[in-house]
């Protein structure tokens, strides 16, 4: 038990260290009530830096904001001149981000040796890639193609699970992580691929899903921020592009789509944490999951991307609040 207790420290120090801190950081709750409040907000998430953690999309509905012990009166003001109060809803950032660092390490020094991966933890890029390259060599049911290949080079893996390759079936397929920071995302991913793979041949359930579908994963749809998100900035969104004429980094792969590409919910400012870039799929990393889409055209029955946090089911096309037109296919 001593031996733990030091490791963690070690690492705890570590990150310490090297990590942008967080302390004195809180996440502000605010209602709006009216639509001119809901404008407000949206458009405040569009033309500052100011982190929106859950995005204003109607009345009564809240808005979580995150703000530093630097931005919060300024904030605070602009809200209430705009008639809104706000409650305090996270009041410490940096106490959180030290409880999670607490939790990984004594997780890890506690995890038993009889899985490659501990599904119920949180891991790095590299831990998740080489448990996706461990399944697809001992599993049969598994394969692995590199699609593409991130800014700084990471490898961006679709792991597919499959009965019979051959066979051409329908395919529900998974994006996860692919704002940097939503690391629950990715361990989900990684915990249905771990319940399918080790339920077919025992779960019924399971195995006829496998059988009647070919499910696909890409668990790290942002190598790079998410790599990023672990060794300096716990709040990495972005991927870790350069953008021309500003020393702010990173586009928000989510906004750089062609559906709806620059409209409502996004900016044109690199510094924005929804800023969209340059054009649609000017990023390697979202031209990879297109071109994953659209090699699978007419057999991806489901196309589910995976973020946190809320419990929201959005559908396409969610740029906008207005139904699309395929919404009762969808449902
Ligand atoms: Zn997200």
């Amino acid at each position: 038990m001593k031996i733990h207790v030091q490791i963690f420290c070690a690492l705890f120090s570590l990150a310490i260290a090297t990590k942008v801190d967080y302390s004195g950081h809180m996440v502000i709750r605010v209602v709006p009530q009216t639509e001119e409040q809901v404008k407000f907000l949206s458009a405040l998430e569009s033309s500052s830096s100011i982190d929106f953690w859950t995005r204003s999309v109607a009345a009564n509905r809240f808005t979580d904001i995150h703000v530093s012990p630097e931005s919060y009166n300024r904030v605070a003001r602009a809200l209430l001149e705009h008639g809104m109060n706000h409650k305090i809803h996270i009041a410490n950032l940096g106490v959180l981000g030290k409880e999670e660092q607490q939790s990984i390490a004594l997780r890890r020094a506690l995890a038993s040796n009889n899985k490659a991966i501990d599904v119920e933890n949180y891991h790095t890029y590299e831990e998740i890639m080489a448990y996706l390259a461990d399944l697809a060599s001992t599993n049969p049911l598994v394969s692995t193609l590199v699609a593409g290949t991130s800014v700084e080079g990471r490898q961006i893996v679709q792991a597919t699970i499959s009965s019979d390759r051959s066979a051409n079936k329908p395919i529900a397929w998974f994006d996860c992580n692919i704002h940097a920071r939503e690391w629950i995302t990715a361990a989900t991913c990684v915990w249905i691929i771990d319940t399918i793979t080790s339920g077919y041949g025992t779960d019924a359930e399971i195995t006829a899903l496998v059988d009647q579908y070919d499910w696909k994963f890409v668990p790290v749809a942002n190598p790079d921020g998410y790599a990023y998100s672990w060794s300096n900035d716990r709040l990495w969104r972005k991927n870790r592009a350069i953008n021309s004429g500003s020393a702010c980094v990173g586009v928000d792969l989510n906004r750089n789509f062609p559906s709806g590409f620059g409209g409502e919910g996004s900016s044109n400012l690199p510094c924005s944490e929804t800023h969209h870039g340059v054009s649609a799929l000017s990023e390697p990393e979202s031209q990879t999951l297109d071109a994953l889409i659209a090699a699978d055209r007419g057999r991806v029955k489901a196309a589910i991307s995976m973020h946190s946090y809320s419990q929201l089911w959005l559908s396409s096309y969610s740029y906008s609040s207005a139904l699309p037109v395929e919404y009762p296919e969808m449902v």
